[in-house]
């Protein structure tokens, strides 16, 4: 390489050339010192415009983690309601089963909704998923608790509608259930049910549900239908006049079943009416 490098001016016009002469280590310095200065500002521009990517990056964030607050927040409100409602849904099956008269809460069905503490704004989202959790399972043993009221009202209902209840038919009661004079032999002998006196034709009701077990005519009851309610209870009447149930036929209380009459050993027109628990003869008198 060349020690010196002259650079010659020539302006236009006849002037005077002028020329510098410049050394050659003095060329290469300011290349160098060019290189580094144009090195220089393409790293600060790229350096710019990845700040500029980043910071709307960031402002995207932080708006993005403004509302996931606010959703946690909403949520965190949600669950407190839902606890809410739980708790108003056991106070509310405590006072059925006290109207119901049922047994108290299994020990395992908790009245409230225990060992939920209340949200805090910065839970974060698994403690939300936890609680989530919980309510789920105290949600699971509430349906199930609430089957069982259901249940339990269900057969109590039934028992209720099974269990004899009234007068079977209208008239007034000329004997009772107990030891009595046999208006036939003279003996005392026991009388099993009630008599109640009326005209031949007055409608005999069934005084509970339940099923037509027999329908027969007995030298002793005469026309008689004996009615199975379930539970043990089962209902006699005899003496009737006119018949008007088949064995096998489901009846309601209420239900017309026959006429009073006068049929088999009687004296007069009236209902025997008896009423037994598990084959045992007992006062119908305390069910009218
Ligand atoms: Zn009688």
């Amino acid at each position: 390489m060349a020690k010196r490098f002259s650079i010659i001016v020539i302006p236009e016009g006849g002037s005077k050339v002028s020329s510098f002469h410049l050394r050659s280590g003095f060329v290469k310095f300011a290349i160098c010192c060019s290189l580094v200065v144009v090195g220089l500002s393409a790293f600060f521009a790229y350096k710019y415009f990845n700040f500029k990517i980043d910071y709307a990056e960031l402002q995207r964030l932080r708006v993005s983690t403004i509302e996931q607050h606010q959703t946690l927040l909403s949520l965190t409100a949600d669950l407190k309601e839902v606890h809410q409602q739980m708790d108003d849904l056991a106070e509310s099956e405590a006072r059925v089963r006290q109207l119901a008269d049922l047994e108290s809460l299994p020990e395992d069905v908790p009245v409230a909704i225990g060992g939920i503490q209340e949200l805090e704004v910065n839970d974060d989202v698994d403690e939300i998923q936890r609680q989530i959790n919980k309510l789920q399972v105290a949600i699971e043993l509430r349906r199930q608790s609430q089957e069982g009221v259901r249940n339990l009202l269900n057969d109590q209902v039934s028992l209720s509608r099974a269990t004899p209840k009234g007068w079977p038919t209208k008239g007034w009661l000329t004997s009772y259930f107990g030891m009595r004079k046999s208006p036939f032999t003279g003996r005392r002998v026991m009388h099993e049910g009630l008599d109640i006196a009326a005209n031949t034709g007055t409608p005999v009701t069934a005084t509970a549900d339940g099923i037509v077990s027999r329908v027969k005519y007995s030298p002793d009851y005469g026309k008689m239908v004996i009615i199975d309610h379930g539970y043990g209870y089962r209902t006699i009447f005899a003496h009737n006049s006119k018949v008007l149930v088949k064995a096998g036929q489901r009846i309601k209380r209420g239900d017309v079943i026959s006429q009073v009459g006068n049929t088999g050993r009687s004296t007069g027109s009236h209902l025997h009416y008896e009423l037994r628990l598990n084959g045992v003869p007992i006062d119908p008198r305390k069910t009218l």
